[in-house]
């Protein structure tokens, strides 16, 4: 399914969108798909279980935990390049990472009481965070997602990349087509996350209740 990217360097060099005078995160030319839609999906993946913990609640720490890992940029800042381990779509999109932040997630949201609970808290959360990496391994420009970080630095897409991608800066994406994007994203990611759900829903209604997610 995922092949490495050594030569998607090029693609991201190549999209111009360098601005004189502004700041090094205004000029960034990367690109990544958009925030809106990493809350969207990591919203959706922790509103499907069933947990003690309030599902507004862990439906907000979802997103906001689907968003997290592109505040690696802070990187770009720091003076690392793109294809550092700790880079843009390095560690912070890395299975390790994921798997670190549901668990601490889950672990301030639940108590030592709520073992089973928080296990189950502890997945969701993953899994949201763990979206974002798939999904930007989907986007059409920029280097692959770093998934494997620390066991190995090599970069991955999917061999589909529908997903046009959105640039890191906000002014740079009003500026640029932020509505053909979006339009985009709902098209390929929204519309199949509320199908998705409304499955789900549905199933569940069908089950007996001891046995739900
Ligand atoms: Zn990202």
């Amino acid at each position: 399914m995922l092949h490495t990217a050594p030569g998607a360097q090029q693609g991201v060099q190549s999209e111009g969108l360098e601005r004189p005078g502004t700041s090094w995160l205004l000029r960034c030319p990367f690109r990544v798909a958009t925030a809106f839609t990493h809350a969207f999906v990591g919203a959706s993946i922790a509103s499907l279980p069933d947990t003690s913990v309030p599902k507004v609640k862990l439906c907000l720490v979802g997103a906001a935990l689907a968003v997290a890992p592109d505040l690696d940029i802070a990187a770009f800042g720091l003076g690392l390049p793109y294809d550092h381990p700790l880079g843009h779509r390095g560690f912070t999109h890395s299975v390790l990472f994921a798997a670190l932040a549901g668990a601490v997630s889950a672990g301030l949201l639940s108590s030592w009481r709520q073992a089973p609970n928080a296990a189950r808290v502890a997945v969701v959360l993953a899994a949201a965070v763990a979206s974002h990496g798939l999904l930007d391994a989907f986007t059409d420009a920029g280097l692959g997602v770093a998934f494997l970080v620390p066991w190995s630095e090599a970069r991955f897409f999917f061999p589909w990349r529908p997903l046009a991608t959105s640039p890191l800066s906000i002014r740079a994406f009003f500026d640029g087509p932020a509505a053909p994007i979006l339009l985009n994203e709902f098209l390929l990611v929204w519309l199949p996350t509320l199908l998705g759900l409304w499955i789900w829903r549905k199933r569940q209604r069908s089950l007996p209740r001891r046995t739900r997610g």
